[in-house]
């Protein structure tokens, strides 16, 4: 089960209870998150306010310039029960308090603009030592595994807009060009200027009103609409994340735990109504810099968000992850109990969907299930999960 920190103020033993009441053979807390504002249904308040930043202090000597924020620390000594694993769930590139501070280690696009004060690039060799430091830090806490989450490229976003942007101008307004982005591409033989001009080039039309690209972003349709050269590009971010994902997971094992590697692409697809589009989130990954063959030969676990509120949706992402990262890795369907997967329907129904899904999961090869999460589902809806597990 998915829980966060500021789930616990509801009482430790509560949602203790409560949770291995439904079945949950583990717990994954947020130990590292990002800002945002939730509805919490059944939490100590009802619009919880949360803040970038650990909840832990930070070992001594092991960051760099970059350092996150400290929140209340998890009461970890209380947040134990025979038999209940613990993981430390861990955003990493995602920390609008760092990018705010420190501009320069955020994402640049096409026009030079750094507009993203949340998303930390990759690329950059300040965001990677402080995400192997952070991947150290959450380790050294004793968790089971660090379930890592946005540590890859994320998608474009902006709070508004009213230009029709199609998918494909929005993945390309999304790439990063910052210097480093720049220099990792030409280092691998891409020709990143022309990319980058490009990139100006067709999206900036589009801003001045030329008809934005239909259809979804793939790589025959991204070739057609904006040329080899940025597709090239595009693909050459995968050896920056695939470089960035080893060097955290072999920290992480040096501290004694294991690392889960959770991909951002099904959680993107399908988290609105969870009805994801066509394409699988294994197929789609590499629009994020994620390899996931190339991952599965150095991470042994994945945590695969399956965001859809179709059974056989739920098993086709599995079974393609599988076919991806290969047969002996840990595979965890990550599940969401109630709206928007499972909506509109009465209880009973509502129980055999979720139960449905758990079984798909397991039929295409999860090795786990894990649900999404404690605090903003409400409690009839969490209720479900014991039943559908039976
Ligand atoms: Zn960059």
């Amino acid at each position: 089960m998915y829980v966060f920190a500021e789930d616990l103020a509801e009482g430790v033993d509560q949602v203790l209870d409560r949770i291995t009441g439904y079945g949950a053979a583990g717990v994954t807390i947020a130990a590292a998150y990002h800002q945002t504002r939730d509805v919490t249904p059944h939490g100590a308040t009802r619009l919880t306010v949360r803040h970038d930043g650990v909840r832990f202090p930070l070992p001594d000597g092991l960051f760099g310039r970059l350092l996150p924020p400290l929140q209340p620390p998890l009461p970890l000594a209380e947040l134990t029960r025979p038999g209940l694993a613990r993981h430390g769930w861990t955003v990493f590139l995602r920390n609008a308090a760092i990018g705010a501070l420190h501009p320069e280690v955020t994402v640049r696009n096409c026009f030079g603009d750094r507009g993203s004060p949340a998303d930390l690039c990759p690329a950059h060799p300040d965001v990677r030592e402080y995400a192997v430091a952070l991947a150290r830090a959450v380790a050294r806490q004793g968790f089971d595994s660090v379930v890592a989450e946005d540590l890859h490229f994320r998608p474009f976003s902006q709070e508004r807009c009213a230009v029709p942007l199609g998918p494909m101008d929005a993945f390309l307004f999304g790439l990063c060009f910052c210097h480093h982005c720049l220099r990792r591409a030409a280092d691998l033989g891409v020709n990143a200027e022309v990319a980058r001009e490009e990139c100006g080039r067709i999206v900036g039309g589009v801003l001045d009103g030329d008809p934005p690209a239909q259809g979804e972003v793939t790589r025959a349709a991204l070739t057609a609409y904006a040329g080899p050269e940025v597709v090239a590009y595009a693909r050459a971010r995968s050896e920056t994340v695939t470089t960035l994902v080893a060097e955290v997971s072999a920290a992480v094992t040096e501290e004694g735990s294991t690392l889960t590697f959770t991909d951002g692409t099904g959680g993107a697809k399908g988290y609105a109504d969870g009805l994801p589009p066509a394409g699988l989130a294994a197929h789609d990954a590499w629009q994020l810099g994620v390899d996931l063959v190339a991952l599965g030969d150095i991470v042994p676990s994945f945590a695969v968000l399956a965001f859809a509120r179709d059974a056989a949706r739920v098993a086709d992402d599995i079974a393609a992850y599988q076919r991806s990262v290969g047969k002996d890795r840990e595979l965890r369907a990550v599940l969401r109990p109630g709206a928007p997967d499972i909506a509109a329907l009465g209880e009973t129904d509502a129980t055999d969907r979720l139960a449905a899904k758990v079984r798909a999961a397991k039929a295409a090869g999860a090795t786990a299930v894990d649900f999404y999460a404690y605090g903003l589902a409400p409690l009839n809806t969490l209720a479900r999960i014991k039943n559908s597990l039976g």
